[in-house]
């Protein structure tokens, strides 16, 4: 196909660590690759005979093409069987005699190839040697990242507020991480280039960045997404620099129908998969010619948490270190949870059903956001209080102006935010304190957020919170009801 005309990634091996490179992977999985030999009776691998494993078969109810919600899937749902020897029947290029037993470290065949697939028809990646490796989760992905890309004394540059979890893997690896300077639509190219080009080792006390960890899509928890000129700009930034993107899209797919406004008409769903794939803002994966990109997919927001399954896109060299690692530690993502999901996306909906539930699932955010937008709307006080709607993502990201506290400057913007998370229990709700999510709590920050998620609770139980958060903020700046 077009394959020729692609170019083939940089090699990185100059900001892979040491332990990256020296792993050698796991000998035994390695020999697993004669087991195609015709004939071959196998004394090797200590794989246990499926004899011995107790599930005989396997069935799920899982919703019908275009009947996605709970109440149609009790109704129209559709249970599909995966039986132990499928595969040796002919019914099935997946069974639990295989799905159950060990398996290599980058996940099965099978559901691999969907992935690839799946990635090919949304970022169709610019270079020509990229790969997908199975995960087991895109918090495991970073921390498996993070020990291929860094060592003890780097910094690594991200969202002034990023992903906590993201931080609190980098600290105890010794790695600090430089939060960069953000506006509605997530990082600044601007911020980014001064941050690289005036980096001085001796005050910084560690290396130029060569890494840049971002979510470019509803961030967590600033609930930004950047637009396509945005990514654009900063893949220059990086390519100018030299520096490695991951790039963490667990929201990619919660992009949300444009927000028109409370009393405005909604706009109708995209009126086709390629109107679908079209609204999406180009990933930095479907820009990477240089292969300078790490993509890491997770089935968590989409699917769900529990299946502990995604995939890293990247290129093949990077890709092999990586399944290297999972050889060796991770292995596969469970096969139960492989199975099921081969069952669903591949047997079941195929591609074109994957599309049109990732489309069910941006019209049912669609419908939250515009609740929570709402509640805001009617309850919080405007005086002190003001937000951005998000675009994708399940975050709701509200700024309170701390300057206009009685007591402040007295009263730290920390010990403000402090009283107001306490109240909001008193109240009986809860919103994430703006502070758990700095880059580096050692830098100076002047501004005070709060963090709502919009996914999680129902309708009424949304608007009575946004309620109670309205009555606490009034209460610790003395405004009146
Ligand atoms: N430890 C030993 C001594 C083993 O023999 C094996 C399996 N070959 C393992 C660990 C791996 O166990 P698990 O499948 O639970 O990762
Ligand atoms: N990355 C970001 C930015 C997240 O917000 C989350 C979930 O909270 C994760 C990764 C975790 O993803 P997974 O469930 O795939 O480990």
């Amino acid at each position: 196909k077009s394959y020729q005309s692609k170019p083939k990634a940089k090699r990185w091996n100059y900001i892979i660590s040491n332990e990256a490179m020296v792993r050698k992977g796991n000998s035994l999985k390695e020999a697993a690759k004669f087991l195609a030999t015709p004939g071959l009776i196998s004394l090797g691998g200590g794989l246990p005979s499926s004899e011995y494993f107790p599930f005989e078969e396997l069935s799920i109810k899982v919703p019908s093409i275009g009947h996605f919600s709970e109440a149609d899937t009790n109704v129209s749902g559709v249970t599909l069987t995966a039986g132990k020897h499928d595969l040796a029947e002919g019914k099935s290029i997946f069974d639990i005699a295989t799905a159950f037993n060990y398996g290599q470290g980058a996940g099965s065949a099978q559901l691999l190839r969907w992935m690839t697939e799946h990635t090919e028809l949304v970022h169709n990646p610019p270079y020509e040697d990229w790969r997908c490796t199975m995960s087991i989760g895109s918090t495991s992905a970073l921390d498996m990242a993070l020990r291929m890309f860094t060592r003890s004394g780097d910094i690594i540059l991200s969202e002034e507020y990023t992903f906590s979890a993201f931080v609190e893997t980098a600290r105890p690896m010794g790695v600090r991480v430089c939060g960069v300077p953000i506006d509605e639509q997530g990082l600044l190219p601007v911020g980014l280039d001064n941050i690289l080009s005036t980096w001085d080792v001796s005050t910084r006390g560690a290396r130029r960045p060569h890494l840049l960890y971002t979510v470019p899509t509803g961030q967590n928890p600033t609930g930004a997404t950047q637009s396509a000129e945005r990514r654009r700009a900063l893949y220059a930034v990086c390519q100018k620099h030299d520096v490695y993107i991951i790039e963490d899209e667990p929201y990619y797919f919660l992009q949300m129908q444009p927000y028109t406004g409370p009393n405005a008409p909604d706009v109708p769903p995209p009126a086709s998969h390629a109107d679908f794939l079209q609204s999406l803002v180009p990933s930095y994966l479907s820009m990477d010619v240089d292969g300078r990109v790490m993509r890491l997919d997770s089935f968590s927001k989409v699917i769900a948490p529990g299946s502990r399954i995604g995939w890293v896109t990247a290129s093949a060299e990077v890709v092999d270190k990586y399944s290297k690692h999972a050889d060796v530690s991770t292995q596969n993502p469970a096969g139960m949870s492989q199975l099921i999901l081969f069952k669903l996306l591949d047997e079941h909906w195929g591609h074109a059903g994957y599309l049109d539930w990732l489309i069910y699932i941006r019209m049912q955010y669609t419908k939250r956001r515009d609740v929570i937008l709402q509640a805001c709307n009617k309850y919080l006080p405007r005086e002190v209080m003001s937000w951005k709607p998000p675009m994708a993502g399940m975050f709701h990201w509200m700024q309170i102006d701390f300057k206009k506290h009685p007591d402040y400057p007295q009263k730290s913007i920390e010990a403000i935010e402090e009283s107001i998370f306490f109240r909001n229990i008193d109240h009986g709700t809860m919103c994430m304190r703006g502070s758990w999510f700095y880059a580096n709590a050692e830098e100076n920050h002047d501004t005070l957020f709060f963090r709502a998620t919009y996914a999680a609770s129902p309708e009424d139980k949304m608007d009575e919170a946004i309620r109670r958060l309205g009555e606490s903020v009034r209460e610790e700046f003395g405004l009146d009801k």
